[in-house]
């Protein structure tokens, strides 16, 4: 698809079918549980369980001691059913699979390829919306499992529930060959990024972008430009990335969520990289493919290779 720079986000699977349409037939989905080809990904806490480093998918024969009945549809992986597992938030994982190993999506984020990925992360975000949607929000009802998990009813007072995403906004704040980045306190040493915040209810995304740059830098943004989107399934976000045009000058006074705020050249951003710790985000973030689509704009050598050396 051409300018979709979302394809470019860790989290992001294009070509995943997410078999939407079976959701919604129960005989199809008990076919597909009872089928032996069919694949599950295991969720405990905020992890997903691996094996020789890749996502581990198990089949419906090891996982016996478990209610499949209650597990999400994903959708087609290798021309399989591929349904999520959650294994709960205990202190450990339940015994039948506690040799495998669990890791969280940050720290294996990039190390997975990118359909494992984008799997891991969708399903640890719906364990992550059932966990917290079990009782209805109504009158407080247990919720009944529909749809292939990916609605959540109450019996008594007919209140449902949908799987959800809280949009949140994340900006490249320029002017001319200049980028203003912030860093929070608790960030590693000599560590920058984008502006960043949530949407709030009544707001447009241009407004939001307008808020938190002022909010957090004290500047005036214009020029809102909408770039692409990234699932942050930390644990439930979804990241929507832009661009905007800010002013010289601040206009106001910053609130203190930021520790600093200063522009860089990139001539700065090459001195940090190369001779200091680490200025840009890792890979794993939209912050980082926003920084270096803006940097790669004018420069003859890619930010990529310039963070690898
Ligand atoms: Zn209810």
């Amino acid at each position: 698809m051409t300018n979709d720079y979302s394809s470019n986000n860790v989290f992001v699977d294009n070509a995943f079918d997410r078999l939407a349409h079976k959701r919604t037939d129960p005989n199809w989905v008990q076919k597909r549980l009872a089928d032996r080809d069919t694949r599950f990904v295991g969720v405990w806490q905020h992890r997903c369980a691996l094996a020789d480093q890749r996502l581990h998918f198990f089949k419906a024969g090891e996982l016996s001691d478990f209610d499949l009945d209650q597990t999400i549809l994903l959708g087609d992986v290798d021309g399989a059913a591929c349904f999520a597992l959650d294994f709960g938030d205990g202190p450990s994982p339940p015994e039948s699979v506690a040799h495998f190993d669990f890791q969280g999506l940050r720290t294996i984020g990039m190390a997975l390829d990118e359909s494992e990925a984008a799997l891991a992360a969708y399903a640890q975000a719906m364990s992550f919306w059932h966990r917290r949607h079990r009782f209805c929000g109504t009158c407080g009802n247990p919720a009944a499992l529909k749809d292939a998990g990916h609605v959540l009813d109450c019996s008594r007072c007919d209140a449902r529930s949908f799987p959800r995403s809280d949009p949140a906004v994340i900006v490249l704040a320029a002017r001319d060959d200049r980028v203003l980045l912030g860093r929070q306190a608790s960030w590693p040493p000599g560590r920058y990024s984008t502006i960043a915040g949530f949407v709030e209810p009544g707001e447009s995304l241009e407004d939001t972008v307008r808020r938190e740059v002022a909010e957090e830098t004290g500047h005036c943004a214009s020029e809102v430009r909408y770039f692409s989107s990234q699932p942050w399934p930390f644990p439930s976000s979804l990241m929507l990335g832009f661009s905007a045009t800010v002013s010289a000058e601040p206009v106001c006074d910053p609130d203190e969520e930021l520790e600093e705020v200063r522009w860089f050249t990139r001539e700065e951003i090459i001195e940090r990289e190369t001779s200091g710790p680490k200025l840009v985000p890792p890979p794993l973030s939209i912050a980082y493919r926003l920084i270096e689509h803006w940097f790669n704009l004018d420069s003859d050598i890619p930010l990529a290779e310039i963070v690898s050396r």
